[in-house]
């Protein structure tokens, strides 16, 4: 397990300060966030929070998946969230390639992942707009619920929240 060594030797030391935790599993400020996988993002820092107060839901593109879905269920009704903030970031890889650009890079390694959908984003507006929506819509989470997206620039570490939908929208 070489590979891994020094993430055990850091959390050693990291465990030795670590103290014994009374936090629970309930998100103490109520919020879930879903973001990219992007190794520049972190969510916790960026939104002013710790340990203990958020779910936090990642992904390629922080796309609204039928798995977030299902794990934000679980978190609103079992684990505290009352509210949801999407957060897609710029110069997100999944905004430079299309599936079929995947598919031919994969292609390339020998690997064919044509039975993958990878959710990639030509439009981030738009997917953003998408994700919102589905998360709004759906019936197994509370039509009240407060739902918001922001673009967080990866560069200038400032989150621009999306424009609210339109009133008469669905
Ligand atoms: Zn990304």
């Amino acid at each position: 397990m070489k590979a891994f060594d020094d993430l055990y030797a850091a959390n050693a030391k990291f465990a030795k300060e670590f103290g014994n935790s009374t936090l629970t599993g309930r998100a103490a400020r109520g919020l879930a966030v879903v973001t990219c996988m992007d190794s520049r993002i972190d969510p916790l820092g960026l939104l002013g929070l710790e340990p203990g107060d958020a779910k936090i839901l990642r992904n390629a593109g922080a796309r609204v998946t039928d798995d977030v879905l299902r794990t934000l269920v679980l978190a609103v009704y079992l684990l505290g969230v009352d509210r949801v903030l999407v957060m897609p970031h710029t110069d997100c890889g999944m905004s430079k390639v299309t599936d079929s650009d995947v598919h031919v890079l994969t292609s390339e390694q020998g690997v064919d992942t044509r039975s993958l959908e990878f959710h990639t984003v030509p439009d981030q507006d738009e997917a953003l707009r998408h994700d919102l929506m589905r998360i709004r819509s759906t019936p197994f989470l509370p039509h009240n619920m407060p739902v918001a997206g922001a673009i967080y620039d990866v560069h200038t570490g400032l989150l621009t929240p999306a424009p609210k939908p339109h009133p008469t929208a669905a």
